[in-house]
């Protein structure tokens, strides 16, 4: 007995050590990638700039004709770790209150919209203009790059008895070129200063957006992913070598474990959704929540 468990604890390990590994050697991968192409002096190219023109077009689209929706349950991978009354009144397709934004807040939210383009763009000139890149997009079956509204699915779950559905998008699918696996990319910014993704700040990916990353795994079935930060805010510019990183990424590896806790979690507020009984708040998560008043008549 004693033997088995030693034998499953070393296992265990060797797993741990060898995702470790495997996450250094991605993440460093991706931020040479990113440093790489910001040290070329790229030309204009208007194969890529007259594609992402047409990509933009066809993301007005906004097609979702050939998604199978059904009456049930919905749920989205960017509000996984939302608190589960959050995730119920969205379920019920609760109107959500109007938020009041200071125009630098605005600015602050467009500045991350623009940057979140300029990096698929990145991807497309990276893949063009590297001489060996590390990842490539990876492409749907009509040859788009496999990003945001191209890959977008809904797909239906039944879990402990309850059926919901999961429906989303993503930042991009990445082949990682040396072994040819796929590799999902989430992209965040932040706005603040520099230091916000140094090392005495981030030293993971966010919580949320692990969970995040939960979700796109049961949603595209994928199992690896990256989650790049950039920072708009940037040392100075005199700075030069001595800079402090504007980027950072990190691994986020999702299993069985991790799976199953996020189905827990949405078939609960399903069958609260089913059943029209609002489930309990958790108060540690109202800062960006739209559903503050409509929260607090629940609760009275
Ligand atoms: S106000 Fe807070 S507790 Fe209420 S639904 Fe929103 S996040 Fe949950």
């Amino acid at each position: 007995m004693g033997c088995l468990v030693n034998r499953s604890g070393a296992r265990r390990l060797r797993e741990e050590v060898q995702s470790q590994e495997r996450g250094e050697v991605l993440t460093r991968a991706i931020l040479r990638h990113f440093d790489d192409l910001h040290s070329l002096d790229l030309p204009l190219d208007f194969e890529i700039e007259k594609y992402m023109l047409e990509d933009g077009r066809l993301a007005l689209e906004n097609d979702t004709s050939r998604l199978n929706f059904e009456k049930i349950a919905t749920f989205t991978p960017s509000s996984a770790s939302k608190c589960r009354r959050e995730l119920f009144f969205r379920a019920c397709k609760v109107e959500p209150e109007p938020q009041a934004f200071f125009p630098f807040q605005r600015r602050w939210m467009r500045n991350g919209t623009a940057v979140h383009a300029a990096i698929q763009k990145d991807l497309l000139y990276a893949e063009k203009y590297l001489s060996n890149p590390k990842f490539k997009m990876a492409r749907t079956d009509q040859g788009r790059p496999a990003w945001e509204k191209n890959i977008r699915q809904v797909k239906q779950f039944e879990h402990r008895g309850v059926k919901f559905q999961i429906y989303g998008m993503m930042d991009g699918v990445l082949l990682y070129v040396p072994d040819n696996s796929k590799i999902g990319l989430e992209f965040k910014t932040k706005s603040t200063t520099v230091s916000a993704v140094g090392t005495y700040k981030l030293k993971d990916a966010q919580e949320s957006h692990r969970d995040q990353c939960t979700a796109y795994s049961l949603l595209f079935g994928l199992n690896e992913f990256l989650v790049v930060y950039e920072s708009l805010a940037k040392d100075n510019w005199t700075k030069n070598e001595e800079a402090r990183p504007d980027m950072r990424a990190f691994y986020v590896e999702t299993g069985d474990y991790e799976r199953g806790l996020l189905l827990d979690k949405f078939a609960e507020v399903a069958e609260s959704y089913y059943n029209g009984e609002v489930p309990g708040g958790d108060p540690s998560k109202c800062i960006f929540c739209p559903y503050k008043t409509r929260c607090i008549k629940e609760a009275a």
